[in-house]
């Protein structure tokens, strides 16, 4: 499988904080690549920068590469709006807007221009069937998107992501606030949407990422320590730190 995403020696300051450590790794397109590490060390910071949605924090800087689908991002000729596009979005607590189930998912799409009823009917079924939601909600879709449980709402999430029809999704830590039920249902619909979508998981939970994914990246203090196919590097760990970690040994 080709790399849809390449970084090479990248290295992020918050101001005179180092983040990110020449952090290099290879995402491949069409499958699960989890981020793994104790808390701090630098995962959701490399998630951000993959859609430059660190370009809004002050202070930041960035050096080194990262390449998506072959364009270096952080160059001058990048339209972030375009990127972002091509780059959904899906976070720790689910953030539905204050809005219907259906304007949620028409929010997008609307933007990029799509006006046509029928279309967007279309794009509201198409990206409720994708993120496994549809069957639970198709009687109800001028309900508040609040009306729905939590996870519910985040599968809302990822159908609003999915409706402009994006290569990549990224997921912050996004079953960490669902009970076991929602978050097993949410593993296994990324499990479908890696068919069409390339997956980048923050995971806390180890497990999930053992369960879930195809590539492990193991973070500690900003450095990816080890880099791995997940069941090579859960099985036989080539760093003595990964080794500690995923025995439990700390974090
Ligand atoms: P993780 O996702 O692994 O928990 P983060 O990427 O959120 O870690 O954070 C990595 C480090 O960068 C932490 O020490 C955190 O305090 C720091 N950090 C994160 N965001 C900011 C920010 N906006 N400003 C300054 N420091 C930050």
């Amino acid at each position: 499988m080709k790399p849809i995403v390449k970084v090479q020696d990248l290295d992020l300051y918050y101001s005179e904080f180092h983040a990110l450590k020449k952090v290099s790794l290879d995402v491949k397109e069409r499958s699960i690549t989890a981020f793994i590490g104790p808390s701090g060390c630098g995962k959701s910071t490399l998630l951000r920068t993959l859609n430059r949605m660190n370009d809004m924090t002050p202070g930041v800087k960035i050096k080194g590469s990262v390449s998506i689908g072959g364009y270096e991002i952080y160059s001058k000729q990048v339209d972030v709006e375009t990127l972002r596009k091509k780059i959904g979005m899906v976070f720790q607590q689910p953030n539905p807007f204050p809005k219907s189930i259906y304007d949620n998912i028409t929010y997008g799409p609307k933007i990029h221009g799509i006006r046509k009823k029928n279309e967007l009917d279309d794009i509201v079924e198409k990206s409720l069937r994708g993120a496994a939601l549809w069957e639970e909600v198709k009687d109800y879709l001028k309900r508040s998107a609040f009306s729905l449980s939590g996870g519910q709402q985040q599968r809302l999430c990822i159908a609003r992501a999915l409706a402009v029809n994006p290569d990549i999704l990224l997921m912050d830590e996004a079953t960490s606030a669902l009970d076991p039920i929602s978050t097993l249902k949410i593993e296994e619909l990324v499990q479908e949407l890696k068919h069409n979508y390339t997956i980048i998981m923050v995971t806390h939970n180890m497990h999930q990422a053992a369960r879930v994914s195809d590539d492990t990246a193991f973070f500690l203090n900003g450095e990816v320590v080890e880099f791995d196919e997940t069941k090579e590097l859960f099985s036989a760990p080539e760093d003595k730190r990964t080794e500690d970690y995923i025995s439990g040994r700390f974090g």
